[in-house]
């Protein structure tokens, strides 16, 4: 379960995230909705510890996560598409990182088959495509297999099967009874992913309910 209890983030004179309050339970998906600049990114950020809140807290399962990020055993994260810049094959990144996490590499083969990489496995990074490239991230959240996923556009840049499996993916993982929050500028998107949505507009909460509620105009 993750908690943010007014949860505020100031860039200078930028208020990002405004006194922001929320509940992300386990066992559905979760979603952030909201247009570039709502504050979704950012939020993401502070719950995983990669940006301390200017006011406010949040926790994951109870932890909160102000002064280091959460690890990978804890909290899977995909940040916004950044491509990776490696020369390491994809099998290679994967391992490096799980070995910095005390992972087992074993874990490397399954993840790299739960994402669809194993034909590219051996192929430098550098060279992925967009596509390729969420996929990577998305294997790299599930290393540690965390409690909690963190999913920030999980299906920017991929092709249409790309999509319906990232929306199995995560409904599969919220069915284990993990707790999965991902973000969209896409209501469309949202409305085949999630259970549960929370709509971010400049920074504020402006809607907290079940997809149901809010495809019902309740
Ligand atoms: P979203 O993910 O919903 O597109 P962001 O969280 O990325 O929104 O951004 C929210 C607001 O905070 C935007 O106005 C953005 O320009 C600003 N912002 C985000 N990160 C920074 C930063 N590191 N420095 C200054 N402003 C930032
Ligand atoms: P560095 O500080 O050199 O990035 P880390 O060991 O912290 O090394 O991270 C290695 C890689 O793992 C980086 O690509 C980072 O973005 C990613 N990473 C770190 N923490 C997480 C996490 N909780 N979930 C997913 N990826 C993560």
């Amino acid at each position: 379960m993750i908690e943010a209890r007014s949860l505020t983030k100031q860039y200078g004179d930028k208020t990002a995230v405004n006194d922001v309050s929320f509940t992300v339970q386990s066992g559905k998906v979760t979603g952030f909705l909201g247009p570039n600049g709502a504050g979704k990114s950012t939020t993401m950020r502070m719950i995983v510890g990669l940006d301390r809140p200017t006011s406010g807290s949040v926790t994951v399962d109870g932890k909160p996560y102000a002064d280091y990020p959460a690890p990978l055993h804890e909290v899977g994260v995909l940040l916004d598409a950044k491509a990776v810049h490696t020369g390491r094959s994809a099998y290679n990144h994967l391992r490096a990182m799980a070995a910095t996490h005390g992972i087992p590499t074993s874990r490397v083969n399954e993840v790299i088959e739960m994402t669809g990489l194993t034909g590219v496995a051996k192929k430098r990074v550098g060279g992925f495509s967009l596509g390729m490239g969420q996929r990577l991230g998305i294997a790299a959240a599930l290393l540690g297999d965390p409690r909690v996923l963190i999913l920030d556009e999980p299906v920017n840049g991929l092709d249409p099967e790309g999509v319906l499996w990232v929306r199995q993916l995560v409904r599969y993982l919220a069915a284990e009874g993990r707790t999965v929050l991902l973000s969209s500028h896409l209501m469309s998107e949202m409305a085949q992913t999630a259970d549960h949505l929370i709509v971010l507009g400049r920074g504020r909460v402006i809607a907290d309910a079940p997809i149901a509620d809010i495809l019902a105009g309740d």
